[in-house]
C-alpha cells in the first residue's frame, strides 16, 4: 500500500442513487489505481435530514457495485470531541464567532449574490452581511439566543488546483462570505459540528491525501481550504467530478424518477450495467469499447483502475432519461 490515503464519505441523508455511484466509483478508481488506503466514513451529523436506514443501505450499495475499502467505517456522530477541540483552537485564534442571526435575518440583509465566480460558478449561499462579526475573543456569548461558531473568511487561499476542472478561482470574500461551522445551540458546548468543519477534521484525521466528491461542492472546498490553513494542516488535492442530471438540467431528484440504486437492485438489474454506464459516461472508457460487456464486475474493475487518469475525466454534466429501460 502507497502513503495515499483516499475516502468514500455517504451522507445518509437518503438512498444512494446513480450520481452518488459514479461519484464513488470514480474515487475506488482513482484510489485502487494509487494502491490507496481507502476509507469510508459515514457523514451522519446533519442530524435532522439523516435516514436511520440509509447507512446500512449506502453500505449494501457500494457492496453490490463491487466496492471495497480498508478498516471499520469512521462514523462522524462518534467523533464530536475531536471537532469540539478544533472549534476551540479557531475561536482562541480569533477565527470564529458567535452569530446568532437567522436565515431570514441573513437572506434580509445579505446583498444579492453575484451571478458567479471568475471561474464560472454559481454562488451556492447568501454571502453572510457581517452582522455579528464585531465580536471579539473574550466578548461574552449571545445568553438569550441560540447562535452558531460562524467562521472569518479570508481574501485568500482564492485558489487551487483541481484534478478534473484544473485552476479554480474565486473571491472568498465577495463569493462565500462567513460560513457556520457548528450548528446553533445555546451553549457553546452544545454547538456540534457542521459538514465543513467535521469533513477537515476528518480529512487531516485520516491523512486523507485526495478528495473526490461532486462537483457541486466545489465552492465549499474555498471554505475548507481556509479551515486547513487557520489549523495549521496542508490540504489534499481536490477532484470535483460532474454530476448527473435530469433532462431538465438539474441534479437528480425524485421528481426524475426513481434512481435509487436500491431501487435497480430489487428490480433485477446488475450491478455491471451501472460500473459500465458509469466508466463510459465519465469518459473513462471510451463509448465505443465493448469490451466491458463480456467481464464480470471484478475484471470491470480492475480495467478501469488499470487505465485510470484524471485526464479522461468529463467536465460536463451527465444527462440521465430514463435509464432503467434505456441501459438494461
Ligand atoms: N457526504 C457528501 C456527499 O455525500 C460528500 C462530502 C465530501 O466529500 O466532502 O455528497
Amino acid at each position: 500500500m502507497s502513503s495515499a490515503v483516499c475516502r468514500l464519505a455517504p451522507s445518509p441523508t437518503g438512498a444512494q442513487h446513480l450520481g452518488n455511484a459514479r461519484t464513488f466509483l470514480i474515487a475506488y478508481w482513482s484510489a485502487r489505481s494509487q494502491n490507496a488506503r481507502l476509507i469510508l466514513r459515514i457523514e451522519d451529523i446533519d442530524s435532522p435530514r439523516i435516514k436511520p436506514w440509509a447507512t446500512e443501505q449506502a453500505i449494501t450499495d457500494l457492496n453490490w457495485l463491487g466496492m471495497d475499502w480498508d478498516g471499520d467505517p469512521i462514523i462522524q456522530t462518534e467523533r464530536s470531541p475531536l471537532y469540539d477541540q478544533a472549534r476551540e483552537q479557531l475561536l482562541g485564534a480569533d477565527r470564529v464567532y458567535p452569530c446568532s442571526c437567522t436565515r431570514r435575518d441573513i437572506e434580509a440583509a445579505a446583498s444579492a449574490p453575484h451571478e458567479s465566480t471568475a471561474s464560472g460558478w454559481t454562488p451556492d449561499a447568501p454571502v453572510y452581511p457581517g452582522t455579528c462579526a464585531g465580536w471579539n475573543n473574550g466578548d461574552p456569548f449571545p445568553e438569550d439566543k441560540p447562535f452558531c461558531f460562524r467562521f472569518r473568511m479570508h481574501a485568500k487561499p482564492d485558489r487551487f488546483f483541481d484534478r478534473v476542472h484544473g485552476e479554480v478561482t474565486c473571491d472568498p470574500i465577495r463569493d462565500i462570505g462567513d460560513f457556520p461551522i457548528t450548528r446553533k445551540a445555546e451553549t457553546a458546548a452544545d454547538c456540534l459540528a457542521a459538514y465543513q468543519l467535521a469533513v477537515v477534521i476528518d480529512d487531516i484525521d485520516a491523512g486523507v491525501t485526495e478528495v473526490v466528491r461532486g462537483d457541486d461542492l466545489i465552492l465549499s472546498t474555498f471554505r475548507q481550504l481556509q479551515l486547513y490553513e487557520a489549523l495549521g494542516h496542508s490540504p489534499p488535492s481536490h477532484a470535483h467530478v460532474p454530476l448527473v442530471t435530469g433532462t431538465d438540467g438539474r441534479r437528480l431528484a425524485k421528481r426524475h424518477g426513481d434512481t435509487r440504486l436500491s431501487h435497480f437492485r430489487e428490480q433485477g438489474m446488475t450491478p455491471e450495467t451501472i460500473v459500465r454506464w458509469a466508466a463510459k459516461t465519465s469518459g473513462l472508457c471510451p463509448d465505443s469499447d465493448d469490451s466491458l460487456k463480456d467481464m464480470t464486475l471484478d475484471e470491470i474493475h480492475q480495467k478501469l483502475i488499470g487505465q485510470f487518469d484524471w485526464v479522461r475525466i468529463h467536465r460536463r454534466p451527465t444527462i440521465v432519461d430514463d435509464f432503467g429501460s434505456s441501459e438494461a
